[in-house]
């Protein structure tokens, strides 16, 4: 167990590497209900760098969603500290983009509008006129070039999400949110866009904290796999992946690429709890 591996060291002497764009310290989560209290999380500590593609992933119901919205600003801890560019996260900051398993797009807008809607929301139609370049640019990068002007129904599943990728990147956020973004789809359709979205944020700056269930997509996608336990949810270990980004898909057949999902694989087995007692949501 080396949970300081976890988190980057600040400050320290010789310490070259960058100051953490994301950093969340002794973080706890408590749900208050009609019955017993759930503790979605204990004593998280994480630190995420610029540039740095980092997955989480753990039994259902171990406080994924819950991190990745503390994260995101929608809900306030229990206990600890979440910063976004050192500055303490108290609703949603404009450095964070967050996608969902469902597109959520509404029905009545055009794919263009719905792109449009955190420019319209934070500056208003007039921003959002102005942004419409750089929505239609996006666009044409996920493949919907020709779809702006189309309503959401008029699009299949991985199309609305492609519509979605946009919507997260309009704002340029430093910081992507990711919570099973594609697991909803087929998987070939989740496998192309997992490797588009890893194509268009390599090379930037943008840190991207994706959740997902599946152990061969998170080693592929990151820089560092963090498992965590059944509920309450903590970071059982943190997985380093020492192969350079992006990466070609022939990767996942090498004998370095084998033995990091077995130890991933063997760290779930530790944090899991198969009473059954937890939910999927
Ligand atoms: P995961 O995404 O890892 O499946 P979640 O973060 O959604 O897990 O949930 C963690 C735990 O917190 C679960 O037991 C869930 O039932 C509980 N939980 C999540 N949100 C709430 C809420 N708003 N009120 C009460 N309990 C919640
Ligand atoms: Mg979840």
């Amino acid at each position: 167990m080396s949970s300081p591996s976890g988190v980057l060291a600040t400050g320290s002497a010789g310490d070259t590497r960058p100051a953490p764009v994301v950093s969340i310290r002794g973080v706890s989560k408590r749900f208050a209900t009609t019955g017993d209290d759930v503790v979605a999380l204990t004593d998280v500590d994480l630190a995420v760098a610029p540039g740095e593609f980092v997955c989480l992933i753990g039994p259902s119901g171990c406080g994924k969603s819950t991190l990745l919205n503390l994260v995101g600003g929608l809900l306030p801890p229990t206990a600890g500290r979440v910063e976004i560019g050192g500055r303490p996260v108290t609703g949603p900051p404009s450095e964070v983009g967050m996608m969902f398993q469902k597109p959520v797009l509404l029905e009545w807008r055009t794919v263009r509008e719905n792109v449009l809607l955190p420019v319209e929301a934070r500056n208003g139609r007039k921003g959002a006129k102005a942004a419409r370049g750089r929505a239609d640019e996006l666009l044409g990068r996920v493949g919907l070039g020709e779809f702006e002007e189309r309503y959401p129904n008029e699009l299949s599943g991985g199309m609305q999400q492609r519509a979605a990728i946009c919507r997260m990147l309009i704002g340029d956020p430093d910081v992507l949110l990711l919570d099973e973004p594609f697991g909803a789809l087929d998987e070939l359709t989740r496998e192309r866009l997992n490797l588009e979205l890893a194509k268009i944020v390599s090379g930037t700056d943008k840190a991207a904290l994706l959740v997902t269930h599946n152990i061969i997509e998170g080693v592929f996608l990151s820089d560092r796999v963090v498992v965590m336990s059944a509920r309450p949810g903590r970071i059982v270990d943190v997985v380093d992946v020492p192969l350079p980004r992006p990466r070609c898909l022939e990767v996942v057949t090498t004998p370095e690429f084998t033995a990091l999902v077995a130890r991933v694989r063997e760290l779930l087995e530790l944090g899991h709890d198969d009473d059954g007692k937890d939910g999927d949501r």
